[in-house]
């Protein structure tokens, strides 16, 4: 027997009485539950329930990179009140159903096992994952402010364990296929070719035996958990982020409540946190970095552009050598070339020893990461530079970079993109010194380039549409999210966050307390306060943009001398081992107390909120500036590249909203 329904297919397998229910999608690489899949699932459901004959059921997908993504998000975030209610208890009654069924059930996973595609898994009895490195398991709910809502709260600390289960649920983390088999999130990982078979045997386990941990049912154990939770929690998040703490209060309760009462709680607290504003923040957020990632260059078909093969990068120092890392983890053959012998071998160092590390958290096997060492090469010769792209990542100097543009110009291709990383210099310029300016752009990588999913694609004036829609193809192939700028000085991210650390520091000079401002800003939300900030980045090169940016605005922007004071007596921050604070082995210690001489008089500007909205304030004026002038070419892109820039408060969805 085979029935079709829209987006599944369900047949029997007559010889062994075994039910396949298969998740394709239509027109899409993706499968995920709207509301027409939720029911059309329950319905199959029903219909195999009443197959007595059946011994089993195995749940899998057609697409080769997912198994479900998860819930429809767009329909999700238009969703309120009764309409929304409707679909949590469609979404439990459908994994209800599964978990229901009279014989036992497999989910065969092979790729991306998501949110509600988890919450399906679950009501299985067993969970065999292949060893693809597309294998993704876990509740991504938290993230977007709200909480796994079809059942995930529920099932999970009971399969488990609290303890196993909270840090998933909690920060929303996903598990590749090993790390969920010590999780017991899966019960075994087998190569891709063996899926279905293995899935076949494991419904000879029968139904599934749930597991008895002692701290489950124990009101006191629960409570202990959840106090320590609570406490990480509240230290990571500082209250600003509401969904993880109702999920920790659904999920601790659930576990000494029966599974209908938790299930109510689920709905309950879903349907709460879905009207926050922090959740709408998110989930807006979440749809603006898939658009950037999916952006194309106006009356240009993708499909039509030569594709960027390899590439070279100019200068072996923290980005230059940040940015051939990335590049080979991404597959692409990279030269890395530097004028200077000990600059170049220190460079290939850091990109080994990110590598090590990348291997050691199990972001890359072994082959993979010696994979990527390979794509690296590395030369202080001037060779010709005959790639699809270069990216210079020299010292931040104009006349530097107009020189080394000339010479890659005569050494790369006539068709070869001219990048440079700078973070604030005139690109128009740089272009104009070469004979072919239309393909001089600027492409932006943030410091660590690993981490930071930001890159700015500058365009001067004379930038070809052609340069312009290539670089944005190859920044999204690179898994980075592009936001496409106007050249000028500092260009958005700079120009914004600039002003913003020059002004912390006249706060510290005028004789504000430096842990008072940092906390003041930790509390707004920011990753980290401005002073530290400042260390991390280094006061000298802090200082360079700072001052292109105060030529390029003298009416307000001026950097205080104290700061050239700071870094002539060799307080450059972190790297010095003093800043605005004192370092031991990379970790801050204390206060520098050479940094509190350059303190001119005693004036405090009131509570850490006061100082909070006084430094905010400057940034969302410089963004509001910013878009004005058509530096970015919307309120969204703005938010969006200072979220992802500089980490401003992603609960308030930006400094424009
Ligand atoms: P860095 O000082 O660490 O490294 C610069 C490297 O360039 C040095 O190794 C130097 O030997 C080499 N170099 C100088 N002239 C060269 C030439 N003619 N040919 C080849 N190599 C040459 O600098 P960095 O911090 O990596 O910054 C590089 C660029 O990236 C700058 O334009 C900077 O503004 C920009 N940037 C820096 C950061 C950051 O946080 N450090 C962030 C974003 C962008």
């Amino acid at each position: 027997m085979t029935s079709t329904y829209q987006n599944l297919e369900v047949f029997i397998d007559q010889q062994q009485n075994i039910a396949h229910l298969v998740f394709d999608r239509p027109d899409s690489s993706a499968n995920i539950f709207d509301q027409q899949t939720l029911e059309e699932t329950l319905e199959v459901c029903q219909a195999l329930a009443a197959m007595r004959s059946l011994k089993g059921l195995i749940i899998s997908s057609a697409k080769p990179n997912i198994f479900i993504a998860g819930a429809d998000l767009h329909t999700l975030s238009q969703l309120e009140g009764d309409e929304m209610t409707h679909i949590l208890k469609l979404g439990q009654k459908m994994a209800d159903a599964i978990a229901h069924l009279p014989f036992p059930k497999v989910a065969a996973i092979n790729g991306a096992c998501v949110g509600g595609g988890l919450e399906l898994a679950l009501a299985c009895d067993w969970r065999i994952t292949s060893d693809s490195s597309a294998v993704k398991l876990g509740l991504p709910e938290t993230k977007l402010g709200i909480l796994p809502g079809w059942g995930g709260s529920t099932r999970l600390p009971r399969l488990i364990g609290l303890p196993n289960a909270l840090p998933l649920i909690l920060t929303g983390k996903l598990l590749n296929a090993k790390s969920a088999l010590r999780k017991d999130l899966t019960d075994d990982v087998v190569p891709k070719e063996h899926l279905l078979n293995h899935a076949k045997n494991y419904l000879q386990h029968g139904f599934r035996t749930m597991p008895t941990f002692p701290t489950l049912h124990n009101p006191l154990s629960v409570n202990f958990i959840k106090k320590q939770a609570k406490k990480s929690l509240l230290s990571k998040t500082r209250g600003l982020y509401p969904a993880p703490l109702v999920a920790l209060e659904v999920a601790c309760s659930g576990v000494l409540a029966s599974h209908e009462e938790s299930l109510a709680n689920e709905r309950r607290e879903f349907l709460k946190l879905s009207s926050d504003p922090v959740a709408k923040n998110l989930i807006k957020l979440f749809f603006l970095g898939e658009a950037a990632k999916k952006a194309k260059v106006a009356d240009i078909n993708p499909k039509s552009l030569e594709p960027i093969t390899d590439a070279a990068v100019i200068g072996a120092g923290v980005m230059g050598a940040g940015i051939a890392y990335w590049l080979t983890t991404r597959g692409y053959p990279t030269l890395l070339k530097d004028l200077n012998p000990d600059a170049l071998a220190s460079g290939v160092h850091h990109v080994r020893n990110l590598y090590r590390s990348a291997q050691k958290k199990r972001v890359f096997t072994a082959e993979k990461a010696q994979h990527g060492r390979d794509l690296l090469s590395a030369t202080t010769a001037d060779v010709p530079l005959a790639k699809d792209l270069i990216i210079e990542a020299a010292v931040e100097n104009l006349e530097i970079k107009k020189k080394i543009f000339a010479t890659l110009a005569e050494r790369a291709r006539p068709d070869t993109i001219l990048a440079t990383n700078t973070s604030a210099l005139p690109i128009t310029e740089i272009a104009l010194s070469t004979p072919n300016p239309e393909r001089v752009i600027g492409i932006h990588f943030f410091n660590p380039v690993p981490r930071m999913p930001l890159v700015e694609i500058v365009r001067t004036e004379v930038t070809s549409e052609d340069t312009l829609a290539r670089t944005l193809q190859f920044v999204q192939k690179i898994g980075k999210t592009p936001i496409v700028v106007k050249d000028s000085p500092g260009f958005l991210v700079n120009r914004v966050l600039v002003p913003y650390l020059i002004e912390a520091a006249v706060l510290f000079i005028k004789g504000e307390d430096p842990e008072q401002i940092d906390r003041a800003m930790l509390d707004f939300g920011m990753p980290m306060g401005p002073l530290r900030l400042l260390d991390e980045v280094g006061l000298d090169v802090g200082m360079h943009v700072a001052q292109t940016l105060a030529e390029a605005f003298p009416d307000r922007m001026h950097v205080p001398t104290m700061l050239q004071g700071m870094i002539d007596s060799g307080d450059l921050g972190k790297k010095a081992g003093k800043g605005f604070y004192l370092y031991e082995k990379g970790k801050s210690t204390t206060i520098n107390p050479a940094a509190l001489q350059y303190q001119t008089d005693s004036i405090q500007i009131g509570s850490r909120s006061t100082i909070a909205k006084h430094l905010n304030n400057l940034m969302k004026d410089e963004t509001e500036r910013c878009v004005n002038e058509g530096i970015v070419q919307s309120k969204d892109d703005a938010n969006l590249a200072m979220i992802l820039g500089t980490g401003y408060a992603p609960f308030s969805g930006g400094p424009l909203d």
